[in-house]
């Protein structure tokens, strides 16, 4: 087991623990907090292991509720808001992937419920102030440190149901953190090497567990590779990659790790054109060579979905792709170029390896 106490920019230390089975000390947490009655949350599909947490939290548990989704609506915040008044809930325990994380920082936004995270995917919202939430059919993003839960528990048992094709592709989500990160402007020498560690971690950890997806060593290096990756992602701004997916997640539907999977290649590609040296972490850990081909052939190895077609995406509809991807870009190391970058998103609909024309 091990703790760290971090701090994130001017907001209060976070508290992070790794260890199997750290689940069974929530309730500790929740004491350390000063609470005593925990809302549990949960998306439907996890609601049995969640169940199983709230069952053993005995008398600190107020309610549960297992509503959480993707993108976080705010229909579903404010009605998860109104069960956690209603049961008196004095803190929040988020048990899933980004979309319960992001439920709970939802309601913390509104009612300053302090949250214990127990991250089951790699995605790394737990380790951010930012809150993605999507009102009309509209995504807004916004940043405050007082969303960022006060504990995060890392327990791998839980992550040993991720199915395989969701932990390579959510691990390739972290990844896109890290990457985004080697080239920032508001890089540290503290977020490089971060960032590296969580490309490390992914790099020797995946393998393993997709051969054995109960290798609880396994989990818990990709679990730290989550934690590494999302703490760059809180600290420092993202480029071309997440805008891209942001662009084909919110107009087309297009699930959210795997679309990172997809595209994480073809931007590195496509930055690393004036980024080399930034990138050259990435280069050296995955291959050798050029850093977006050496991860399209990584995530080739880890069966990771390679195309935006197999995702759903039509092939007419990357021309208002690349429409909406260059419509107020974010700030990024190479200028966007509406016709290099719809050829970047053919690529990537097609799962042609990067750079290919
Ligand atoms: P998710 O939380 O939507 O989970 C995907 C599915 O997998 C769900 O059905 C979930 O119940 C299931 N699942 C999760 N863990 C499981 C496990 N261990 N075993 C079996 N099933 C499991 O997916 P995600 O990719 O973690 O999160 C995506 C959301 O998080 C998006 O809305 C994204 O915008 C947000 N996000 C936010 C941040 C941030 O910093 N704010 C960072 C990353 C992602």
């Amino acid at each position: 087991m091990s703790q760290v106490n971090f701090h994130q920019g001017t907001a209060t230390p976070q508290k992070v623990r790794f260890a199997v089975g750290s689940r069974h000390r929530i309730g500790e947490e929740i004491a350390g907090l000063g609470c005593s009655q925990a809302l549990v949350l949960s998306t439907p599909e996890q609601s049995d292991v969640a169940s199983d947490i709230a069952e053993s939290l005995g008398g600190k548990v107020a309610g549960v509720y297992f509503r959480a989704a993707m993108h976080t609506p705010v229909e579903v915040t404010e009605d998860a808001l109104s069960h956690a008044n209603l049961v008196k809930a004095d803190c929040l325990v988020a048990v899933g992937g980004g979309s319960t994380i992001g439920l709970a920082k939802a309601i913390t936004l509104r009612a300053a419920l302090p949250q214990i995270a127990v991250p089951t995917t790699y995605a790394g919202s737990e380790a951010t102030p930012i809150l993605g939430q999507t009102e009309n059919g509209i995504k807004t993003t916004l940043k405050d440190s007082g969303v960022t839960p006060k504990v995060v528990l890392y327990d791998a048992e839980l992550v040993t149901t991720l199915p395989p094709a969701l932990s390579t592709a959510s691990g390739l989500n972290a990844m896109a953190h890290a990457v985004e990160a080697l080239y920032a402007k508001e890089r540290t020498a503290e977020t490089t090497e971060l960032a590296i560690d969580g490309l490390r971690a992914f790099r020797q950890g995946l393998p393993r567990v997709l051969a054995d997806p109960r290798d609880l060593e396994a989990r818990e290096k990709t679990l730290r590779g989550a934690w590494a990756c999302g703490t760059v992602l809180g600290r420092v701004g993202m480029a071309l990659h997440h805008k891209l997916c942001h662009a084909l997640g919110g107009s087309f539907d297009l699930p959210h790790a795997q679309t990172h999977a997809v595209v994480l290649p073809h931007a590195t590609h496509y930055n690393a054109a004036v980024a080399a040296e930034f990138l050259r972490p990435v280069a050296d850990i995955f291959g050798g060579g050029e850093p977006g081909a050496g991860l399209w052939q990584f995530a080739k190895d880890m069966d990771a979905p390679m195309a935006l077609k197999d995702l759903g995406m039509a092939e007419s509809d990357l021309d208002k792709a690349a429409d909406i991807a260059t419509t107020n870009p974010y700030w990024n190391p190479r200028e966007i170029d509406r016709d290099d970058i719809r050829q970047l998103l053919q690529n990537a609909w097609s799962g042609r390896a990067p750079g290919i024309h």
